[in-house]
Parts: structure tokens; sequence; C-alpha cells
């Protein structure tokens, strides 16, 4: 702000209020030599004795400093001459054994390292983390196939863990387990696959996934009981990981989750989506598709909901996405059809579809 000044005065620096100086850190303190009290001072930290000397006068300043730099040197980048401002490595995965603080010879040139590092290998006994790693590779790259997140991809690696540490599953095929376990962790996720994808991924038979996935849900349900009647903290096998949250056992398909899916990929839009996953919410309650499996009842609704919202698509067309026949899906749209007074009410009516349109069942 401006100020008008009247000939002769001086402007005076405002003085600051005295709460404001209580706070302030006060950036005036340095250090200098008070025998040459040469500024700016020539100051020597020696870290090996801990003194702060002055070079001019050899003056001890200071003594026992802590040193707060690197407690390292390091040589990756001596030709650049700068500091490799990384301290530590990665913290240790909890998804492998022990604390992975053990060293590991290189494989370089020079010095004998080839036959070091060949030797290390043979004598390294710790085999389980070798084998724990392929799985989680193997479940990584899976997950990566199907686009899930990292949090289906992390529960399906800490199932596999706690499942192959058991000791239940010895005579299960490794890809058994694997499939199995992504079928559960996508379950958990909230993201649903069926058996009949995690077959079609996997390349194990569905028979198998189902064995694999009625023992997994006994062993998790069995390990959460146990750890209730304990103290809460029971770690089982020996693991360093307990999982916070209680296992909750999965529940059968929802339809009205399929059909978001499958509606995407038969490039259906937003609206035609919804009625789709209306109906298929409106069939659980009344009741109608009762025993049929969730896949037939999710195909029928996204039959039934094309054809309403003036997207028709094919039965061969769903069944190309949903994995089931096209005569199934005939079949369960004729009890849809028989039902569809019920099942497409008021607000279904105000959304625009159009009753006439619906195709007669043969
Ligand atoms: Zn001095």
């Amino acid at each position: 702000m401006a100020q008008v000044l009247s000939p002769g005065q001086v402007l005076e620096a405002p003085v600051p209020k005295k709460e404001d100086d209580e706070w302030r850190e006060n950036l005036n303190v340095r250090m200098i030599c008070p025998d040459c009290r040469e500024d700016p001072p020539d100051l020597y930290e020696d870290h090996a004795s801990g003194d702060m000397i002055c070079t001019s006068c050899g003056l001890v300043l200071s003594q026992r400093n802590i040193d707060v730099s690197s407690e390292w040197r390091t040589f990756s980048n001596d030709d650049q001459g700068n500091d490799d401002p990384s301290r530590v490595g990665d913290g240790p995965n909890a998804l492998l054994n022990g604390a992975q603080l053990n060293t590991g010879i290189a494989f370089g040139e020079g010095m004998r390292s080839k036959d070091l590092h060949r030797a290390q290998n043979k004598a390294n006994t710790d085999k389980t983390n070798k084998g724990l790693l392929m799985a989680y590779k193997q479940i990584g790259a899976l997950c990566d196939g199907w686009q899930l997140p990292g949090s289906v991809s992390d529960t399906a690696k800490h199932m596999f863990k706690d499942a192959s540490e058991s000791g239940l599953f010895k005579g299960k095929t490794q890809e058994a387990l694997i499939a199995g376990c992504l079928f559960l962790a996508c379950r958990r996720n909230q993201v649903p696959r069926t058996f009949r994808e995690v077959t079609d991924l996997t390349r194990v038979s569905k028979k198998e996934i189902g064995r694999i996935f009625k023992t997994l849900e006994d062993f998790f349900r069995k390990r959460e009981k146990e750890r209730a009647n304990g103290d809460g903290t029971a770690m089982i096998g020996g693991g360093t990981i307990v999982t916070q949250e209680a296992y909750v056992g999965s529940t059968q398909a929802d339809p009205s989750d399929l059909c978001n899916r499958f509606c995407s990929l038969l490039e259906m839009d937003q609206k035609a989506t919804n009625v789709a996953i209306q109906l298929a919410a409106k069939l659980k309650e009344t009741g109608g598709l009762a025993g049929r499996s969730p896949l037939s009842a999710a195909a029928a609704a996204i039959f039934m909901a094309g054809h309403l919202m003036d997207q028709p698509k094919s039965a061969k067309e769903i069944s190309g996405v949903a994995k089931v026949s096209d005569s199934t899906i005939r079949q369960a749209y004729k009890l849809l059809y028989q039902d569809k007074d019920v099942l497409i009410d008021a607000d279904l009516i105000n959304r625009g579809v159009n009753v006439e349109k619906l195709p007669k069942p043969a």
C-alpha cells in the first residue's frame, strides 16, 4: 500500500507484533568461528571424529556431531559424480516367506562371480519362495489378460499362499489351484466371473475348478471359524499374513451383475443395459426362472431388454457372450414372456420400453 510522506519524514519499518516473534524461527543464527570471526566461515566437518573445525585457526567449534549423510557409498554412478538419493530397497513382501534380507550374489563379469552366483543358487534351500513367485507371475498374467484390477490379483495371491501352505491341496495341480483362487478372488471383489469363463482362460476343466472351489471355500470358512473362536490373532500355518477382513462365503452369481458385463460386450447402450439389469433384478424378486442358472437368467433378460429397447440381439449373439446355448436362452425367454405383465412394470414403461416390439416365443 502506498504511503504519503510529509517532507523530512523517514519511513519506519513496521514493528513486528510480539506474538509474531514468538514462533518465528530466527534464520540469522549462523555458526562462525569465535576466534577469527571470519565471514563467511571456512568450517570443515570431520566425519571420522565428529568434529566441526575452523580451517583458518584450527579451533574445534563442536564435537560429537551426528552425521546425517548416507551411511554407504555408491559405486553405480561413480562416473557421474552425483549422490544416489535412494537409501533403502523395497519393504518386505508379505506375499513371500521370510524378511528377504538375504544377500544375493549378482551374475556378473570377473571375480568368478558366475561361479559364486551358481553356487549360491544351488545352496539356497528356500525353494518355496521360488515356487510362490512362479505362481504369482501366472496369477498376475491371468489377471492382466482379463484386465482385472490389482486388488483381484492380490486377493488371489494371498489365497494361493494360504491354500498351498495348508497342505490340503497336495494332489491338485498348481494350475487348478490358481484357477480356483482366481474364481474366488473375482467373487470376493465383486467382479464375478463364471466357471466357464475361468475355464476358457485357464484351460482347467469346469469340473476341476468346481471341485477346487468347494474345497477352497470350505478351507477359508473353517479357518475363519477357528480365528473367531481363538483370540483373533491366530497365525495360520506360520504365515505372515493375517487378513483383517473376515472371509465372506461367496453366493451364487447375481444375474444383474452379469447383465452389466454381457451388455457391454454386446455393445448395447446404457439405457438398454439398465433395462436388462432391472429385468434381472425383478426376476429375482418374483422368483421366475428359479432353479435356472444365473447365466441363462441374465441371457434371457438381455434378450428381452434388447427387443424392448429397439436394440434386438439374437439368441445366437447372446449365446456367444454368455456361453449358454441359444436354445436355453429361447426356453428361458418363453418363461419370461409369460410373466411379461409382471416383469415390465410402470417404471420400465416410463423409460420408453415398447412392449409391442417383443417377439412371440416360438
Ligand atoms: Zn577460526
